[in-house]
């Protein structure tokens, strides 16, 4: 993974990693929770799309909803 700045910052770096990759059938709730009060969630977002990060909660959004903006800036 890249060094890029703005991944100092996140609040992940301080809380217990698992909670952004839930079991099959887990809730993201408590990481997106987490996320939506991260100063950094926005370039993570940014990040995530554009290296195309298939698994994990990044920016708060799961794997799914990042593949389901990727759809509709495509469109
Ligand atoms: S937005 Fe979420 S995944 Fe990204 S750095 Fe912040 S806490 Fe971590």
């Amino acid at each position: 993974m890249s060094t890029e700045a703005w991944m100092a910052e996140g609040i992940c770096r301080q809380v217990d990693g698992d909670l952004w990759f839930p079991e099959k059938g887990g809730s993201p709730r408590a990481a997106k929770a987490i996320c939506f009060r991260c100063p950094v969630q926005e370039p993570c977002l940014r990040y995530a799309l554009d290296h195309d990060d298939r698994f994990g909660i990044y920016g708060g959004k799961t794997s799914e909803e990042r593949r389901e903006l990727k759809r509709k800036a495509a469109a």
